[in-house]
């Protein structure tokens, strides 16, 4: 399975891997905060997840790595 991690820390939740997501799998989540005060990006649905690091590629402060199984 695709393995998407996105730093908590690093986060501003700006939303655009949420918004860049093909398969809408990625979502800011309303219970989770970091130490800034923001709430910050999640993938609900992992095993949907097709590796394209769409969502690493946008994110302006690189907090999501993508590994894609080979
Ligand atoms: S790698 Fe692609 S499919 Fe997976 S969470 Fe990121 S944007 Fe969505
Ligand atoms: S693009 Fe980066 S900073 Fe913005 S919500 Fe997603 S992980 Fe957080």
């Amino acid at each position: 399975m695709n393995r998407v991690t996105i730093s908590a820390d690093f986060c501003k939740g700006c939303g655009l891997c949420a918004a860049a997501c093909p398969r809408k799998i990625v979502s800011l989540d309303e219970r989770a905060m970091n130490k800034m005060g923001y709430r910050t990006a999640s993938v609900v649905a992992p095993e949907k997840c097709s590796g394209c690091a769409l969502c690493a590629l946008i994110c302006p402060d690189a907090a999501i790595l993508v590994e894609k199984e080979v």
